[in-house]
């Protein structure tokens, strides 16, 4: 199993099973969304390191037509609310609204949501940390040739099951928290 070793300039967090508590039938308000313990005080202190923090996001249920995209930015300003709360805030937000079937080049595994993201914030893979609780994550991530972090909350645990051989050489962690504690301890020592 491999470990991160550096440091990185751009965080690109996945949300449900990262940020939050991941339900198998989607997050569809904002009273179902809630955060994982630790995770929010973990972007705070992302954003004091003096990394940009985003989210990538895909969101299906928009195009299952379980929610609008009215309530996904509902959704997503009781996350920034709670965020501001420990002091911490996001640089960016992106989702893919699509339904699997339509094919969009966003949904991840696909990597033109991150690519679309690298270049806004004008970074590099190498500048680039991916972290995410699926294998869809990780596809995405590997694609544009950035390193990446499965977590073991949300579907992580499951994923790491289920794909053990795909995820060999991925550093396996359990907590967003837990992985900027050592993006932390790395940035202090290297
Ligand atoms: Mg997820
Ligand atoms: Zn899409």
């Amino acid at each position: 199993m491999s470990q991160i070793s550096r440091s990185y300039k751009l965080i690109i967090l996945d949300r449900d099973g990262v940020i939050n508590k991941d339900s198998d039938d989607y997050i569809k308000s904002p009273a179902e969304w809630h955060a994982i313990y630790g995770s929010l005080a973990a972007i705070a202190k992302l954003n004091k390191m003096g990394c940009k923090v985003v989210v990538a996001t895909n969101q299906s249920g928009i195009g299952r037509g379980l929610f609008s995209e009215d309530t996904l930015e509902q959704i997503h300003q009781k996350m920034q609310r709670e965020l501001a709360v420990v002091g911490g805030s996001l640089d960016g937000i992106f989702y893919c609204p699509h339904h699997p079937d339509d094919n969009c080049e966003c949904r991840k595994p696909k990597p033109k949501m991150l690519l679309h993201i690298l270049h806004k914030y004008n970074m590099t893979p190498k500048e680039t940390l991916v972290i995410g609780d699926s294998l869809r994550d990780i596809k995405a991530a590997k694609a544009i040739g950035c390193d990446s972090v499965l977590v073991k909350t949300g579907k992580g645990e499951r994923t790491l099951a289920k794909y053990a051989d795909e995820l060999q050489d991925i550093p396996v962690m359990d907590t967003l928290a837990a992985v900027v504690l050592l993006l932390y301890y790395n940035q202090l020592y290297n």
